[in-house]
């Protein structure tokens, strides 16, 4: 892993907040100080010879930017810095970077165990695109551990996570997870969108494999799409080959910006976390508020294992107001300066309803058993004063 080519080797293990500004530099010719921005895609050789040996990866160096690019290199180094990972490879967003994991670590034939809360697009790979190729998913209530153990069947060869999860903010014991999977020969993976390194370090907890959608806090302002898989060698050598050929890749220009995000990402999480706290214990007292969601809270049925496994709740909060979809919709029609969009992960806050547009295309039936009520917000909290952010709900909630 390159660090700034000042710091020697001790330095390797240096704090994350020093990984977060310097892990993958290395300067051109011209030692520029913020990293340098390659829009080229393909690359020049000294001789034949030289083009031969890079080619077949006999000289590292870069052939060709669907699969290299020092820009794209240096935001995996650092990003695997950040998760405490041996590699990490960067791709075009968060659901190319599941695509990249799944192709190249499963075949026809082969079985994958994923939580029931998942991100609405993963669960349509998983359970409508996959299953055409023969692979066939289980979802679980991903809270219950024994859930895990029981949906192995002898084809079952990926545990997929994500924890907390959207939008009702259900804690995953990742650890516990881990031994189930390592138990039976199966890989973990997490999507650590919502925590990011930051808050927490699927890695360490024993996941095998940590996936991004980069387009959400890793950028953290809104501007581009991306993604990365990062973790064992072993395995990320694989996703890269897939990568190589399939093409899922990153634009260098995206990867400079989540390079620079990545800067102030704890400074940032670590606000809007403090914030969507605050945020949230306000909610409690709300009379027109019947039940907040937050792993930050006391109240949350994981509190527990979420303050073990995370560093703070994180920075998203959802709610139920009493009243149904009419109450709900009057909240986010009576706001003002919260923008009213489904994304999440900048620092702007934003507020969904997420029975009518995220959940929108399940039934209602599978949505009531899945918790998600008609009068549940989700609101992800960005950087503005906490007073304002308050100021904008309380409209719509007391009115
Ligand atoms: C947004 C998101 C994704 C997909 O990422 P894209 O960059 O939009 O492709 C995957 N998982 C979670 C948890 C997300 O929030």
């Amino acid at each position: 892993m390159t660090i700034d080519s000042r710091m020697n080797p001790t330095e390797a293990d240096a704090q994350f907040d020093t990984l977060a500004v310097r892990a993958g530099i290395a300067r051109s010719q011209f030692n520029e100080h913020s990293e340098a921005l390659y829009l080229t895609s393909s690359f020049v050789f000294g001789s034949a010879a030289q083009a031969a040996a890079r080619f077949s990866g006999q000289e590292p160096g870069n052939v060709y930017a669907r699969f290299s690019n020092p820009t794209v290199t240096a935001m995996q180094e650092r990003l695997a810095a950040l998760e405490g990972a041996e590699s990490c490879v960067a791709t075009a967003s968060g659901m190319s970077a599941i695509l990249a994991l799944v192709m190249s670590t499963l075949q026809a034939g082969d079985h994958v165990v994923a939580s029931m809360g998942l991100f609405g697009a993963t669960q349509q790979l998983f359970g409508n695109i996959l299953s055409k190729f023969g692979i066939e998913t289980s979802f679980v209530p991903a809270t219950d551990p024994e859930a895990w153990r029981n949906a192995v069947k002898p084809r079952t060869r990926l545990f997929f996570v994500e924890t907390p999860s959207n939008p009702l903010m259900e804690v995953i014991d990742i650890a516990a997870v881990a031994d189930i999977a390592h138990a039976a020969g199966v890989l973990l993976a997490v999507d650590n969108c919502f925590c990011t390194p930051v808050l927490q370090r699927p890695l360490e907890l024993g996941a095998d494999v940590v996936v991004h959608s980069a387009t959400k806090y890793l950028d953290g302002q809104g501007r581009v799409l991306g993604g990365a898989v990062a973790g064992r060698k072993e395995i990320l050598d694989e996703v890269f080959k897939f990568l190589r050929t399939a093409g899922p890749s990153i634009s260098p220009f995206n990867a400079w910006v989540i390079l620079k995000g990545l800067e102030t990402l704890r400074i940032r999480m670590e606000a809007q976390s403090a914030s969507a706290l605050e945020l949230a214990q306000w909610l409690e007292r709300q009379p027109g508020v019947e039940r907040v969601y937050y792993p930050g809270l006391a109240s949350h049925p994981q509190h527990e294992l979420a303050m073990r496994q995370q560093r703070a709740g994180g920075a998203i909060v959802s709610f139920d107001v009493a009243g149904g979809r009419e109450a709900a919709w009057k909240v986010i029609d009576a706001t003002r300066m919260i923008s009213i969009t489904a994304n999440l992960g900048d620092t702007k806050t934003t507020i969904t309803h997420p029975a009518s547009t995220t959940h929108g295309r399940i039934s209602a039936e599978a949505r009531a058993a899945a918790g998600i009520g008609e009068g549940l917000l989700r609101v992800a909290v960005g950087l503005e004063a906490v007073s304002d952010i308050r100021e904008d709900l309380a409209r719509g909630l007391l009115s």
